[in-house]
């Protein structure tokens, strides 16, 4: 079989010889992939999902690549022309190393292994940029947590600065842009081609296992591993994360069941991370079980900063306002999950609902005149829906509310979570409820890396011929998780796991 980017059926049965073999075919992979192919190694791309659906959660993504920057100026020359129009209309801080570093500790509680938490900040541009070298389009991400409509005139619109670039079409886009040049520069890609095993002679990795209906193949090549974590598969949810999470709703691809990880664990590679803690955020309650490409990430429900977020009995639980939306929407899900039967409401009034995403045009809002008509469509009870209401009103404060900024509005309501941010009152009809459950994103708990991208057994040996990158990998984020640092960790260390197995591979020549 030669030369074609889009094989599915391999004609040989008695296996494989690559310089490089990926598995997977997400964001990570392909970069990965390209990666190695620019290195000179002859590559090949294993991804379990057919054609249809390639692309993996990268796909079904926001797009957006938390990266260093100086600020919009240095960030127009990435983006498209259509893009670069809004310049005059929003706001980019600068976004330095040390803010980046300051936000993923804060959000990991300072957990993240320091070797990759520096070399995910450190490369994060040069990698943006070189993704952009190769053609990957780029643009602002005006429209996503605001529609830029609602802005008044005259006024700038300010985006979030470690969440302001996105890839142009947002994950779409990015995997149609990183397929075509994986097909431009021809490299091969079998699609149902799952990776059921690794090839193992000791601790060396010889290659890997596809299973097709009529047998399995043997692949060999020096491997790089980026076939996602396990949230997909209910099973190891239940088994990882603990009970409940196998009911749970998954945001993204079906294809990431964990069977690579639970592989390489299986032939000595050493787990790291938080193996209980995963991405999970506030998601429509009536969204699909799985993921659905026609929706991608269009039932995400993230303008609760400016609501209140209540359970079934009528009460909050967590601090809407805590932080900007993008260092709190990942461990938000978590806190709806722990709610009766996973399910939550976020309660705006009139003041606010101009600002709610756009996205949230894809649900079905509950609407009432009156606080205990709303409850009664909800199946709250009223008077504990009144009560919560009164007293968060009776604490907010006097002061000017300013959606795009923390304006430390602050709320301490005697026997509720303070709201930290954006506290006004509930108070003006019509009151509109959106209920929410949780969806799960992605897990942390992966593999051991070194900060080149090479796999570390138990004792914390390098396994020949064994990379990784991208969600299967672990030590990068615990609890809570900042927007956009996945698919820039999955492309940051795709290039040097790709730029280390084609070296490795090329030096057995
Ligand atoms: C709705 C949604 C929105 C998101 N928004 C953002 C965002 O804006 N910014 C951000 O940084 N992150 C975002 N994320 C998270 C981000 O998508 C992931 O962190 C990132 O895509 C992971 O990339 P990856 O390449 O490691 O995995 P994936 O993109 O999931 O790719 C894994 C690949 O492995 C394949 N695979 C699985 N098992 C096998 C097997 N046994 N054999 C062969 N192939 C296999 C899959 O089919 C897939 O192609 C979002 C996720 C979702 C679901």
């Amino acid at each position: 079989m030669t030369g074609t980017a889009v094989s599915t059926e391999p004609d040989r049965t008695d296996g494989w010889d690559v310089d490089v073999v990926v598995v997977g075919a997400g964001n990570a992979a392909l970069v990965a992939a390209l990666t190695a192919h620019e290195s000179g190694a002859r590559v090949l791309v294993l991804e379990a999902a057919p054609h249809a659906e390639r692309g993996g959660n990268s796909r079904f993504s926001g797009g957006i690549f938390r990266c260093v920057h100086d600020g919009l100026e240095s960030l127009l020359p990435l983006v498209t022309d259509e893009s670069r129009q809004w310049a005059e209309h929003v706001q980019v801080d600068p976004y330095p190393a040390t803010r980046y570093r300051d936000e993923l500790d804060r959000a990991t509680d300072g957990r993240s292994e320091p070797g990759l938490a520096d070399r995910l900040v450190d490369d994060s541009f040069a990698t943006v940029r070189w993704m952009a070298e190769h053609g990957v389009r780029w643009e602002l991400t005006v429209g996503k947590l605001i529609d830029p409509e609602r802005i008044p005139a005259g006024e700038r619109y300010s985006l979030p600065p470690g969440g302001a670039l996105r890839s142009a079409n947002e994950g779409v886009g990015l995997v149609e842009d990183l397929f075509r040049i994986v097909e431009a520069a021809d490299i091969e890609v079998w699609y149902d081609a799952p990776v059921v095993d690794l090839v193992m002679s000791g601790s060396t990795c010889q290659g890997v296992t596809v299973r097709r209906p009529d047998g399995d193949i043997e692949v060999r090549g020096v491997v790089v591993l980026a076939a996602g974590g396990f949230e997909a598969n209910p099973e190891l949810r239940q088994r990882w994360l603990g009970p409940g999470w196998d009911l749970v709703k998954v945001r993204g691809t079906r294809f990431n069941m964990g069977t690579v990880l639970v592989a390489a664990l299986d032939a000595g590679a050493q787990p790291t991370g938080h193996w209980g803690g995963c991405h999970a955020v506030p998601l429509d309650a009536a969204a699909p079980a799985v993921g659905e490409l026609r929706l991608t990430d269009r039932m995400s429900r993230y303008s609760y900063p400016y609501a209140l977020l209540l359970n079934r009995a009528g009460e909050r639980f967590v601090d809407e306002g805590e932080d900007e939306v993008w260092l709190t929407y990942a461990k938000t899900g978590t806190a709806v999950r722990a709610q009766d039967k996973a399910w939550a409401f976020q309660l705006f009034d009139a003041k606010t609902t101009h600002l709610l995403e756009p996205r949230y045009s894809t649900g079905t809002p509950l609407t009432a005149d009156d606080l205990p008509t709303l409850a009664g469509l909800l199946g709250v009870d009223p008077q504990a829906l009144v009560d919560t209401v009164e007293t968060f009103n009776a604490a907010c404060p006097d002061g000017d509310f300013d959606p795009f900024r923390t304006d430390g509005l602050r709320a301490a309501p005697p026997g509720q979570p303070a709201k930290s941010n954006w506290a006004q009152r509930i108070d003006t009809p019509p009151y509109v409820a959106y209920p929410v459950t949780c969806g799960i994103t992605f897990t942390y708990g992966g593999l051991k890396i070194d900060d080149s991208g090479r796999v570390l057994d138990v004792a914390g040996r390098v396994m020949p011929g064994l990379h990784a990158t991208g969600e299967i990998t672990g030590g990068f984020f615990f609890h809570n998780y900042p927007a956009g640092a996945g698919l820039t960790r999955g492309a940051v260390f795709g290039r040097l796991a790709g730029q280390g197995a084609a070296a490795e591979s090329l030096a057995r020549r």
